[in-house]
């Protein structure tokens, strides 16, 4: 066989994040021969890239990990509630060491074309750096929020003085120290970032389009006692995961807020305020998330925090959203946010009001004047949920691509397969459960669905599997009535697929399926039990 011959798998992975480092692991174990592409030089994923300075989970991070390895859950001590990336990225480390992966993984690959070849019914996968690579089963582990994005804004790469993205953030420490720094964006980085930067930059600048609503995370060091009442619940703590909407401790209270009296629900609001995590969000009265008069009551809560905190009234106001209730859009976890706008080194912009005209060597024109500043810092997110497809020139039946398939928005199997492109699995691709939640608990749930899947294909010789574009059609209709009655699914964000700094991305799709974990496990669990209907296998 000549050298340039493509090395063959039964299963390519891309990603070796949370994903693809799980889904390495239950393939091997069912004796496949498999290799995962990376394009970062470690494992990670999502902890690998965004090492900003502030950047922690938001799930508690003893409901974060793997559950399914009891070797992993027992060694592993999280030090705090919600942890920080450093430790975050020590912990997928550990794990992959643990369940030596590292070995069936090609790092600093970055894949550039999957083409399905049907002759050979079997993807030929290439990467930017000439590897080739054929395999039966394509698997994409590229995370929802993997491609970032910077701003269109004229002149951004004309800036002379340090300039950073947060998710390609460098591997050494960068100094604040007495600098003049802006941060444009203010999702749930750029709160994270901002209030880490406050601490020490001489004057920062925050350039806000669109305010947040935030709500204090209430991070604490795990005590031993802690730490050993949470090593002995595990099994519990990931049994009640399994049974809430996110695959987070926190579910919707049973209540319906508009029936609750205005003492009682304000009390409740009050002490989920002063919660640890996303109680506020997701423990919230059960109509917060679908009645806009139930939201704007608690919306009209969370703005007298934001007063309360805010010294500057007119600063406030700045940072109270008008244009979404409070849960519409992904609610940043913050850790005296608020409070930094008291600071006398900072100050912020309403980049409505006073627009950014251009970026120049020396700083940000704004309408009102120019700024100078030795270091801008892009908290601008990324090309969300298909960025990282697109990024791939992925090609299914008769030569057709993915990104033309998906110009007027994506359509999936269960978020796990697209018609026309057999043999594929999109971890956590669009309209899957895993986006709108406590991701790992997702992924557990997709990874152990497409293994039993593989393992049924081996048990009955079978080498094809494919949606049918019927079983599309249908799961679109499902994800479109269950999104339709959130109201999450009425405000511009990366949930809802808007992304202004991307072509083509101005118009709301159905990006996620938000009907809950325990529905779409049973979704999947039934699809499996009638023989994976709506799937053709041969
Ligand atoms: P994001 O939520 O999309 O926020 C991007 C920010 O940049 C927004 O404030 C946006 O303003 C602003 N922006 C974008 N383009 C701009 C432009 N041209 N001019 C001015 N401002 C601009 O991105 P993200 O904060 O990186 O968060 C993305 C997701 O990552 C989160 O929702 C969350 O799911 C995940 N995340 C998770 C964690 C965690 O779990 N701990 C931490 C961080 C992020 P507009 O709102 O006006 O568009």
């Amino acid at each position: 066989m000549a050298n340039d011959q493509p090395a063959r798998f039964d299963a390519i992975i891309v990603g070796a994040g949370i994903s693809g480092m799980y889904m390495l692991h239950r393939l091997r174990e069912q004796g496949l021969k498999v290799q995962v592409l990376e394009a970062g030089d470690d494992v990670g994923g999502t902890w690998y890239w965004n090492r900003y300075p502030g950047a922690r989970f938001d799930s508690e991070s003893w409901s974060y990990g793997y559950a399914f390895s009891r070797e992993i859950l027992d060694e592993w001590n999280w030090s705090e509630h919600f942890s920080g990336q450093p430790e975050n990225l020590r912990y997928c480390r550990f794990a992959a060491e643990k369940l030596d992966l590292k070995r069936d993984i090609r790092f600093e690959t970055n894949v550039v074309s999957a083409h399905f070849d049907e002759a050979a019914n079997e993807w030929a996968i290439a990467a930017e750096d000439g590897y080739k690579v054929r395999a039966r089963l394509f698997i994409t582990a590229i995370g929802p929020l993997s491609v970032p994005q910077m701003p269109v804004i004229e002149g951004v790469d004309d800036f002379e003085g340090e300039s950073w993205h947060t998710a390609r953030w460098p591997h050494r420490p960068v100094s604040f120290e007495g600098k003049r720094v802006a941060v444009i964006g203010t999702g749930a980085t750029g709160v994270q970032l901002i209030q880490e930067v406050a601490k020490t930059a001489g004057h920062l600048t925050v350039l806000q389009r669109r305010p947040n609503w935030c709500a204090p995370l209430h991070n604490s060091p795990i005590t031993p006692e802690e730490q050993a009442d949470i090593h002995s619940r595990y099994d519990e703590i990931y049994a009640h995961c399994r049974t809430t909407h996110g695959g987070f401790i926190h579910d919707a209270d049973p209540r319906r807020l508009l029936e609750t009296p205005e003492n009682e629900r304000n009390a409740f609001f009050e002490q989920k305020y002063a919660e640890p995590g996303f109680g506020i969000w997701m423990g919230n009265f059960r109509d917060t998330f679908t009645s806009e008069e139930a939201n704007r009551i608690l919306s009209d809560f969370v703005a007298r925090k934001i007063r309360e905190r805010v010294k500057d009234p007119e600063t406030a106001e700045k940072l109270i959203p008008k244009d979404h209730g409070f849960g519409q859009r992904r609610v940043p976890m913050e850790t005296r946010y608020y409070e930094v706008y008291n600071q006398d080194n900072v100050d912020l912009i309403d980049i409505v009001a006073d627009p950014i005209r251009r970026i120049d060597r020396t700083g940000i024109e704004l309408e009102s004047g120019h700024r100078d500043f030795d270091m801008i810092i892009f908290a601008t997110g990324f090309d969300a949920v298909l960025g990282g497809f697109n990024r791939i020139d992925i090609r299914g039946l008769g030569g057709q691509r993915l990104s033309d398939k998906w110009a007027e928005g994506p359509t999936t199997y269960l978020g796990l397969q697209v018609a026309g492109f057999p043999n594929m699995f999109t971890l956590v691709g669009p309209q899957n459960a895993a986006g709108f939640g406590n991701i790992p608990r997702g992924i557990e749930q997709n990874v152990e669905w497409v293994a039993g899947l593989v393992r049924h294909m081996l048990a009955n010789g079978l080498t094809y599997v494919g949606a049918t574009p019927e079983a599309e059609a249908d799961w679109l209709d499902e994800v479109a009535r269950s999104s339709d009655k959130m109201l999450l699914s009425k405000a511009d964000s990366w949930f809802t697929g808007i992304n202004r700094n991307v072509e083509g991305r101005s118009r709301r799709v159905y990006l996620l399926y938000t009907a809950g974990m325990p529905a779409f496990r049973e979704k999947c669990d039934a699809v499996a039990r009638d023989g994976y209907i709506g799937m053709v296998l041969a």
